[in-house]
């Protein structure tokens, strides 16, 4: 017998037919001996709809209120799969996150579980019922209903699998597995039978989404097991293991995109120590997670040009932070391009190879695509380009590495 987490994101949810399926998976491993708690995405589309009401609503909505519209999808699809699993003669019930309660911080929208009470719904499955939990919600201290941030089921379901002590945390999803990069763009992608913690975490991080990045961040901390499948066949999956598991080492793991982002650049800087504090003291008080940074050499004149990325999303507050702030930094005029993306190479076999950047500059540079900023990490390379080559970007860099499948 084994403990195991199920988590279902929002295209096997969606509809009551998809539903079923998912009753039937959950199914098979009761009949296995199992016990087994089930962590619900709402259904593919709704939260982005119910988003959307709220942008309607007012574009400043309460952050509380704003949580407690968000989080009702995944309400939605945790009674339905209740309801699903009764159906097919499994006894279950649905665990929303306030009556467990799965206890986060009260920072909504952006909320992190802080722990989770294991004891009722243990009692459940030790009375062979199925725990339905919904995922990407929690209570704060004051007992409001907080959220996880977008894609927040994966760690629902990865907090839950550590409170549990499960043996596993099946991930399943529209893909059978992670690939070398989004199999969406590049059909020849490969799906890997294993990656380590560290790789898919600088994955998530730089935008491929088959895993939220903080639940990989939690996986890798309390050691859960996790294992990414897909909910319409039984093909096997990507298992997310520690890097001393015996694995064939390649020197790149994948390449991930990132259109999330946007450029700013303040033109005219004075080239003076503290300089760039006055910039960025300002963004982060407001709490902007400022990305990539190239700042120019001066030209001669005392001043100089500063590049920066933005989440898309916070380039209005952004800007308007900057201009606050015009007299203070003293720059000439400010410049902002949201059609840009992020285009990132990583591997752990960067650590110990010379020339990986190199052969991403190079490939870029052969097809013309200019590339308007740079980061490195140890196990990392990112580059700014235009949005518009996004696609033929990470075509060019999985050939260019060796990554693509065998025709
Ligand atoms: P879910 O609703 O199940 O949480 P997501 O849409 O959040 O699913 O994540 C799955 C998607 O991630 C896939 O459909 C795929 O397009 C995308 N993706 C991006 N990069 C990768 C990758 N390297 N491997 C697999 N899928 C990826
Ligand atoms: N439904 C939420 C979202 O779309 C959480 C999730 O699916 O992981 O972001
Ligand atoms: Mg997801």
């Amino acid at each position: 017998m084994a403990r195991i987490v199920m988590k279902f994101g929002g295209t096997s949810m969606a509809g009551s037919e998809r539903i079923r399926g998912v009753a039937a998976r959950v199914k098979r491993e009761i009949d296995a001996g199992n016990e087994v708690a089930v962590v619900v995405s709402a259904m593919a589309g709704e939260t982005d709809r119910l988003v959307g009401f709220c942008r309607e609503a007012s574009p400043l909505a309460d952050p509380r209120e704003y949580d407690v519209v968000v989080a009702a999808g995944e309400q939605i699809t945790a009674g339905l799969l209740a309801i699903a699993l009764q159906a097919a003669g499994v006894p279950a019930r649905s665990w929303l996150g306030w009556q467990l309660p799965i206890r986060s911080s009260a920072a909504h929208s952006v909320a992190r579980i802080e722990g989770i009470e294991t004891d009722k719904v243990l009692a459940a499955m030790a009375r062979g019922e199925v725990a339905v939990v919904p995922g990407f919600q929690g209570v704060s201290d004051a007992g409001r209903v907080t959220t996880l941030g977008r894609g927040g089921s994966d760690t629902s379901a990865v907090a839950l699998a550590a409170a549990l002590k499960a043996d596993r945390c099946d991930i399943y999803t529209d893909v059978d597995g992670v690939y070398t990069t989004d199999p969406r763009i590049v059909p020849r992608a490969r799906k890997l039978e294993r990656i380590t913690y560290e790789e898919m975490l600088e994955l998530a991080s730089v935008g491929a989404k088959v895993l939220q990045t903080r639940s990989v961040e939690l996986a890798m901390k309390e050691k859960v097991r996790v294992q990414v499948l897909s909910s319409f066949t039984d093909a096997p999956g990507t298992l997310v293991v520690d890097e001393d598991e015996d694995m064939e080492r390649e020197l790149i793991a994948g390449v991930a995109y990132d259109r999330n982002e946007a450029k700013v650049t303040l033109v005219g800087v004075p080239d003076v120590p503290g300089v760039v504090a006055k910039i960025f003291g300002p963004l982060a008080d407001a709490n902007v997670n400022v990305d990539m940074i190239v700042q120019n050499i001066a030209k001669g004149e005392g001043t100089t040009d500063v590049t920066f990325t933005v989440p898309r999303t916070q380039l209005p507050l952004s800007l308007d932070v900057l201009g606050r702030e015009r007299s203070v930094i003293n720059y000439a005029d400010v410049l902002s391009d949201a059609a840009v993306a992020k285009i990132s190479v990583v591997g752990v076999g960067m650590k110990s190879h010379a020339g990986v950047a190199v052969t991403m500059f190079r490939a870029l540079a052969d097809r013309g695509i200019n590339i308007q900023a740079i980061t490195t990490s140890e196990i990392k390379v990112s580059v700014l380009i235009a949005e518009e080559y996004v696609e033929l970007a990470v075509r060019v860099l999985h050939t260019a590495y060796g990554l693509d499948a065998a025709a």
